[in-house]
């Protein structure tokens, strides 16, 4: 696990700062996002930091792929699957992301349009 001690992420992982942690594995966190854009928000996070997708590297790809399953673990919990969720990950400032540790959001129990904002 390299973590970056600047990293807000990071940060939460390793405790430093408190989160509303809601599942946690060898390889992932999820905790509750502090603004939610719906009912359920959660963010899934590698336990590594890594910046962007765009800053991974073929290593990286059990980690972020883990990410999924994570989600999917999470989804199960809370049964979000009976009524669907979204995931979505921004990369880039131009796409909205704007903590740069790789993150899944879930999110659920509101209706979601299409195409997204
Ligand atoms: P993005 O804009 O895709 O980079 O998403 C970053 C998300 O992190 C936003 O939805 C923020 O509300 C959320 N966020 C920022 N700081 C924290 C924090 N300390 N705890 C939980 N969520 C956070």
């Amino acid at each position: 696990m390299s973590l970056d001690p600047d990293c807000i992420f990071c940060k939460i992982i390793s405790k430093k700062i408190p989160a509303k942690i809601v599942y946690e594995d060898e390889f992932a966190a999820a905790f509750e996002d502090l603004n939610p854009q719906a009912p359920v928000h959660i963010l899934v996070v590698p336990k590594k930091h890594i910046p962007e997708v765009h800053a991974m590297s073929a290593e990286d790809r059990e980690i972020v792929g883990h990410l999924f399953l994570a989600a999917k673990k999470i989804a199960d919990q809370k049964g979000l699957h009976v009524k669907g969720y979204r995931m979505v990950i921004n990369n880039g400032a131009g796409a909205g992301q704007s903590v740069f540790h790789i993150h899944l959001h879930i999110l659920s129990g509101r209706r979601f349009s299409w195409p997204p904002g």
